[in-house]
């Protein structure tokens, strides 16, 4: 079982300076830091996102949401799914790469029924987040030779042009997870209920849409946890930016960095001396402040 909570910018030094001896180096682009003891694995994400793994995990996750006035959250376990879906066949839909500066938004809608959840065991499908892109990867190629999904990946130059035409992030996702979901709907047609890693408030969600809906259709924050089928599109979706990364690193002889932090703007930088501004709108996402930065 895993905790985690996002900490503020100023909280990340406090937690660095109190596990600085169990730091281990990482070559993971997500990861800020990893501290390793015998009791417990603590990773810092660029998220923000601080996930506490390990026998001891509790006691460490419980620890520093008291210090940080973060609520306690009822452990998650991602072997049960012992809630009200359980036992229903369910859409699930996630979304990757809305955090990077380089590369494509990826949705992936997927589609679990009960009689796949003992697979789900068997291949051990948990929290994307907690897995390495290596992890990702292998376990994906396994979730899509077994399972139905639907992926969708918006290149950049549209995502730039989206966003010049008044779309925000928000709004770009809400249309991919309806056209995502819509498919799926189409092939399966029995499915019980919907469910969506939520991202903005269903009444946003359905403005964004001109108020367009698909009966069931549920929204819940960690949806990984919820149902396996939203941690299986999660899987698929960020294998699918794993490889589009690597199409487009290919094509421009230089390794895209994820996320948006410092080796962003760092490569950013060399591909601006070299290549000047124009192809950012075929890698990047122009709008982020990693642009204006690069380009200064
Ligand atoms: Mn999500």
């Amino acid at each position: 079982m895993s905790y985690d909570f996002v900490i503020e910018q100023d909280n990340i030094g406090k937690m660095v300076s109190y596990y600085r001896n169990y730091l281990e180096n990482t070559a993971d682009s997500r990861i800020l830091y990893s501290f390793k003891s015998p009791d417990f694995k603590i990773i810092i994400y660029n998220t923000r996102k601080v996930l506490f793994q390990g026998k001891n995990n509790f006691e460490e996750y419980e620890k520093w949401a008291k210090i940080f006035g973060v609520e306690v959250t009822p452990p998650v376990d991602y072997s049960s799914y012992t809630n009200q879906y359980a036992s229903q066949r369910i859409i699930g839909s996630d979304e990757v790469g809305t955090g990077d500066f380089f590369g494509p938004v990826v949705v992936c809608a997927a589609y679990v029924s009960p009689k796949d959840l003992e697979l789900i065991q068997e291949l051990k499908v948990k929290d994307s987040k907690a897995l390495s892109d290596q992890q990702i990867i292998a376990l994906a190629k396994q979730l899509i030779e077994v399972f139905s999904y639907h992926v969708l990946v918006l290149p950049n130059e549209k995502y730039n042009a989206l966003v010049a035409q008044g779309y925000n992030m928000n709004k770009i996702k809400a249309y991919l997870h309806n056209h995502a979901i819509k498919k799926m709907v189409i092939k399966h047609p029995d499915y019980q209920n919907i469910i969506i890693d939520e991202f903005c408030s269903p009444e946003n969600f359905y403005k964004y849409l001109d108020g367009e809906k698909i009966s069931n259709t549920k929204f819940h924050t960690k949806g990984e946890s919820v149902h396996p089928a939203v941690a299986v599109a999660s899987i698929i979706a960020r294998y699918k930016f794993l490889l589009e990364m690597d199409k487009l690193s290919e094509e421009i002889h230089i390794t895209l960095p994820k996320g948006a932090g410092a080796p962003v703007d760092a490569v950013g930088k060399v591909i601006y001396l070299k290549n000047g501004t124009a192809i950012f709108n075929k890698i990047a996402k122009t709008h982020f402040k990693n642009f204006d930065r690069i380009t200064k």
